[in-house]
């Protein structure tokens, strides 16, 4: 059994963190290959250290004195090592770094230190070997990810390393220079990671205990996910719920690698988990709901527009050539919605409009803004009777308006069109028919 553990930035944002980190790793031999965070907040006020780095590269960059908010870096490393009475000293890479600063060496450099220099005390404090990411993890010229690079020398390089800390977040291009994947993309090395020594289990601890079937902020103690799938979970995270980082299942997710998510202040917890597809039933019928506010509909219609060929082709190329995505397209016989992000319509709305007008002549157009998404998601869905009756049967006793629906031809996913200001009313109704009617 092998397990590739990563531990996000709270989970080691001071000494104490590290302490129960240690424990973790200790009470399973598996767990082989650690993949850190920067030190994170330690509380509400606190600063990470990744951001520190950001501003005291700032200000290197434009030539000015970086050395105050360089000693807040230096602290807190220093009372890590201070409070575990490590022996190690990070002076000469403290130097080396702020020359570096003042070399201008990139700030993708300056935020990968806050992985690399936590790497080193981890390192030290498991006694494990230290492997830096930026001679396992590649990037080709153009900034992507080299997948093939990256697992070919990952593998040969920890083939024949029992016990190894890889640092998060960052790896190299060909030419050395370091480069950073996008803000909290040390979930994508501990897949990346896992993916190379083949592991059985991707671990991944932060602090919270794994998905919630609801954001917390609009249900109160919602109940954990015990078990999604990675489609489940694609659906999800793009409709905003984000605990992982969303490019952190593609690596495991070839291979069928399972990935558990655990809390670092709550190690008894079981977490969730992430896994390919399972024969398990989920807890309720739906695995999770979310959504988000800020969209607008473009309605359209036309008398005979269902016997008119190639009329949803012209609609669309209006978005198209205004360079605007959209989100959904619910249709009837006559009429077509168009649903888009509204920020990013708002600015073009008129343009697109007029292309409307020229390109499919249609009798009338009507624009609806401050529209919310939500999104039900349940493999369970496929096999079960009346969920969407249930949905709207739930959501007419909430008093909220249903301004659209699309459910998509999996079955995994239905979408529902609501004002913004009934978002969160309809959540709860939801949440209470699925999940609180089955406690
Ligand atoms: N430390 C980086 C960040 O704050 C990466 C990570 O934590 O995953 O975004």
């Amino acid at each position: 059994m092998k397990k590739v553990v990563k531990f996000g930035g709270s989970s080691l944002s001071g000494a104490d963190q590290f302490i129960k980190v240690k424990e973790i790793i200790d009470l399973d031999k598996a767990r082989r290959y650690v993949v850190p965070s920067a030190p994170g907040k330690r509380d509400g006020k606190d600063t990470k250290v990744t951001d520190l780095l950001y501003e005291a590269y700032a200000l290197a960059s434009r030539d000015k004195d970086f050395s105050r908010v360089f000693k807040k870096i230096e602290d807190r490393y220093n009372s890590i090592i201070e409070g575990l009475g490590l022996e190690i000293s990070l002076a000469d890479e403290f130097r080396t770094i702020k020359k570096n600063f003042k070399q201008k060496t990139g700030e993708d450099y300056a935020a990968s230190r806050g992985e690399y220099l936590n790497g080193l005390l981890l390192a030290d404090y498991l006694k494990y070997t230290f492997v830096d990411a930026a001679e396992v993890v590649f990037f080709d010229d153009d900034g992507n990810f080299d997948s093939a690079k990256t697992y070919k020398v990952m593998h040969e390089r920890l083939e024949d390393v029992e016990r190894a800390v890889i640092p998060g977040f960052y790896g190299s291009y060909s030419d050395g220079r370091i480069k950073t994947f996008s803000r909290g993309g040390s979930d994508i090395t501990g897949s990346i990671v896992a993916r190379s020594v083949k592991a059985d289990v991707y671990e991944n601890w932060t602090d919270v205990s794994g998905f919630f079937v609801a954001d917390p902020r609009i249900i109160t103690d919602p109940e954990t996910i015990e078990m999604i799938t990675y489609t489940e979970l694609r659906e999800l995270a793009y409709m905003g719920a984000s605990v992982l980082h969303e490019d952190a299942i593609f690596p495991v997710r070839r291979e069928g690698i399972p990935i558990n998510i655990r809390n670092t202040n709550k190690p008894e917890d079981k977490g969730s988990w992430i896994v390919q597809s399972t024969g398990q039933k989920s807890k309720f019928i739906i695995t999770g709901i979310t959504g988000k506010k800020g969209f607008c509909s473009v309605n359209i219609e036309k008398d005979k527009m269902n016997s008119e060929v190639g009329f949803g082709r012209r609609v669309l190329q209006a978005f198209e050539d205004n360079d605007i995505s959209f989100e959904h397209m619910p249709s009837g016989i006559d009429t077509m919605t168009i649903i888009v992000h509204q920020d990013e319509f708002m600015e073009k709305e008129q343009s697109v409009v007029s292309e409307i007008n020229r390109l499919t002549h249609p009798d009338s157009i009507d624009i609806e803004s401050d529209l919310a998404l939500i999104a039900v998601v349940g493999r369970g869905m496929k096999s079960s009777k009346g969920t969407s009756g249930r949905i709207f049967s739930a959501l007419a006793h909430a008093n909220v308006n249903v301004k659209m629906i699309d459910q998509g031809s999996s079955e995994l996913n239905i979408i529902i069109g609501v004002k913004n200001e009934d978002f969160e009313n309809a959540i709860r109704a939801i949440y209470n028919i699925f999940v609180l009617a089955r406690l």
